[in-house]
């Protein structure tokens, strides 16, 4: 079925709606960005709130399509998962990101962890670890150095077999985290009983900070909630001085967002390693 999805071209037909046409221009347009060299990798640094300084870096993906200019990753990412085509690229982004995080270890000396986000196909592929393994080996990265997200979805589904799939994760040595958390499924169950590291809060409870009373009391709840079971938490999506305070006052272990910076392509972001104070 794999080689079945990628092979198979999509014709237009004249009762196709234009956003119906858009999903068959994509999906055939994506058969062709990794060979393409299409795709490249933005990061967005994250900073620990205890002390200020830099704590890691998420990598985005990008598309620049030749025909079809910049595509964002909730459109094709989503497309790209129901064609199969996610397990390749999401092997180029492994790659990819363990390769740039190794490079700036070796050349700037900052041994900043990367987060890279895995999709759902990814996370039940039969061959992940072995991917994950092979991205770390390929690379040279240090496996405490790579964090993978999660989203609280693809730990619902068979409990036994996301068990199994954690742990040998775990035993390579990358760290765990949820990604979006409070926006999937509402069992916590999988908490204490996974070997998570990072709770991420979703965006959507960040940006109603700090004067909306639900999304504090949201927030401080997946903190404190979160410290007991010894997580650590990062809010996403911070983008001003008032949501940054309340989220210090919170005891929020680091954010990441536009107020600190928006993703960057490499060589900004290298830019930035490379100030004395990145360290
Ligand atoms: P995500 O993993 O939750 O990533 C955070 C998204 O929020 C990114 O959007 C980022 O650019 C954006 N963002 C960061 N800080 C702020 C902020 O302060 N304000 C606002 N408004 N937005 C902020 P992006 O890059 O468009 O990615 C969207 C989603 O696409 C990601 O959400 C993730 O689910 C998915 N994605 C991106 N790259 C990959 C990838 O390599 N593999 C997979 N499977 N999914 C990816
Ligand atoms: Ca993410
Ligand atoms: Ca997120
Ligand atoms: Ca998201």
């Amino acid at each position: 079925a794999k080689a079945e999805g990628r092979n198979r071209c999509q014709y237009f037909t004249a009762e196709m709606s234009s956003s119906t046409r858009r999903r068959v221009e994509i999906g055939n347009a994506l058969r062709y960005a990794i060979r393409n060299a299409e795709l490249s990798l933005h990061y967005q640094p994250r900073a620990s709130l205890d002390g200020g300084g830099m704590a890691g870096m998420e990598a985005l993906l990008r598309w620049d399509a030749r025909l079809l200019g910049r595509i964002a990753p909730s459109e094709f990412i989503p497309l790209a998962e129901q064609n199969g085509l996610i397990l390749r690229i999401g092997q180029w982004v492994l790659n990819q990101a363990c390769r740039q995080a190794q490079a700036w270890r070796q050349r700037l000396g900052v041994a900043l962890p990367i987060a890279v986000n895995l999709s759902a196909r990814q996370f039940h592929d039969a061959d992940l670890v072995r991917a994950v393994e092979a991205a770390l080996q390929a690379s040279g990265l240090p496996p405490r150095l790579l964090e993978l997200e999660l989203t609280e979805s693809m730990l619902m589904h068979d409990a036994k077999r996301t068990a199994r799939t954690l742990a040998a994760l775990k035993a390579i040595g990358v760290r765990l985290a949820v990604d979006d958390f409070g926006t999937g499924y509402s069992s916590l169950s999988y908490l204490k009983s996974f070997p998570l590291d990072y709770l991420k809060i979703d965006r959507s409870f960040v940006s109603g900070l700090p004067e909306d009373r639900n999304d504090g009391a949201i927030v401080r709840a997946i903190i404190a909630m979160a410290h007991t079971l010894g997580l650590k938490v990062i809010a996403e999506g911070v983008e001003t001085a008032g949501q940054l305070d309340f989220l210090r006052a919170q005891r929020c272990d680091e954010v990441q967002g536009y107020f600190f910076s928006r993703p960057l392509p490499a060589p900004e972001m290298e830019a930035w390693l490379s100030r004395p104070e990145a360290e």
